[in-house]
């Protein structure tokens, strides 16, 4: 039986992205080849990467003028990218925890970066409100949840400059204004499909306006230009999201998975709220992330927390250890964690906290 697999990504996946990938590897399209051995250029796999781009534009409603692109790397290379193509003089950026503080030094190899705000000095439990953004900015930049953390920006923020956004571990959990972004970039392996493709959402008319000179595979123009196959693909990763998001059309969209994972994220932040044993780490009630839900033991019962670790392993629950920078728990709901697996854990608490 399939386990409860709370993991921060890569992570779950639906049943459906993982056995159409499984009988892809053994026969693609019906080429009597698998699709590890075709090449990115026959019209089987053009039509993957075609449709995979097509599919993001429809579920997130891209306006036109935009580009969806999978590119190689990971989440890091754009912290790089992003600047190099985009940053002229000066850029904002808010520091909400490592992924966004690593963003930050990308960008200052590249201009000027004035950070707005930061909530580092309470270990990222919250995510910064109320500060101003320049209107002389050439981007303001925004990690829209925070992985390791468990705070999360669930709207788009109004601001007179472009905005940039790292949504790697939110992508698809809510419609998104893409007209407010120059530029989304999310590694796949949270919402999306395997590690290997990292979704990029570029607008056009924002780039080409900076002086320096682009090493080519870093350039958005030059994947642009080639539809997302200047080089060879992640073939594998852009196949299995596409699986991912025909999975998501078919359950009835953004809309749809936003209300499942505002269900999951409830059920358990109910629970935790609910016992004298777990308490949450993020501070700030509108800061919670429903994608990541960061928790600790109370002083009282600290010492219990190897112990429940594998309370939960031994019931099938997986992934649920904190990142070694905050300890702890984390469970990540994704969009494919079926919300029976998060009564699994809030059982478990319960039963646990009985026991104890
Ligand atoms: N940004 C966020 C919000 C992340 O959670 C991660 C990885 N978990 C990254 C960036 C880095 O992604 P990658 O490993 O694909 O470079």
């Amino acid at each position: 039986m399939k386990k409860h697999n709370f993991s921060a990504g890569p992570s779950i996946l639906s049943e459906y992205t993982i056995k159409n990938t499984a009988d892809a590897i053994l026969n693609f399209a019906n080429t009597g080849l698998s699709l590890l051995e075709v090449s990115h250029r026959g019209k089987e796999f053009v039509a993957v990467m075609d449709e995979a781009q097509q599919l993001v534009k429809e579920l997130l409603d891209v306006p036109e003028g935009y580009h969806v692109l999978y590119l190689g790397g990971g989440a890091s290379l754009q912290f790089c990218m992003a600047p190099y193509n985009l940053l002229r003089s000066k850029a904002g950026y808010l520091d909400t925890g490592t992924w966004a503080a690593n963003a930050i030094k990308e960008a200052r190899l590249f201009g000027e970066v004035e950070v707005l705000a930061s909530s580092k000095e309470a270990n990222y439990t919250y995510y910064p409100k109320g500060y101003e953004v320049p209107e002389d900015l050439d981007y303001f930049h925004i990690t829209t949840n925070n992985t390791i953390y468990g705070t999360e920006l669930r709207t788009d923020p109004d601001v007179k400059v472009p905005l940039i956004a790292d949504m790697s571990s939110d992508i698809f959990s809510r419609p998104v204004d893409v007209s407010k972004y120059d530029l989304i970039y999310a590694g796949a392996q949270k919402n999306l499909g395997p590690a290997g493709a990292t979704l990029v959402i570029v607008k056009e008319d924002a780039l080409g306006k900076v002086d320096r000179q682009i090493p080519t595979m870093l350039d958005y123009r030059t994947h642009i230009k080639k539809g997302s196959m200047f080089n060879t693909p992640p073939v594998l990763p852009v196949f299995s999201s596409l699986q991912t998001l025909r999975y998501y059309k078919e359950l009835g969209g953004v809309k749809e998975m936003e209300k499942r994972d505002l269900a999951k994220a409830a059920l358990l932040y109910d629970a935790i709220d609910s016992s004298k044993m777990f308490v949450g780490t993020v501070t700030d009630p509108d800061s919670r992330s429903i994608m990541n839900v960061t928790f600790v033991m109370t002083p009282e019962y600290k010492e219990l927390e190897k112990d429940f670790v594998d309370f939960c392993a031994a019931r099938g629950i997986v992934g649920i250890k904190g990142h070694r920078s905050v300890g702890g728990f984390r469970a990540s709901l994704y969009n494919a964690l079926p919300i029976e697996s998060v009564q699994a854990l809030v059982d478990a608490m319960k039963e646990f906290e009985k026991a104890h």
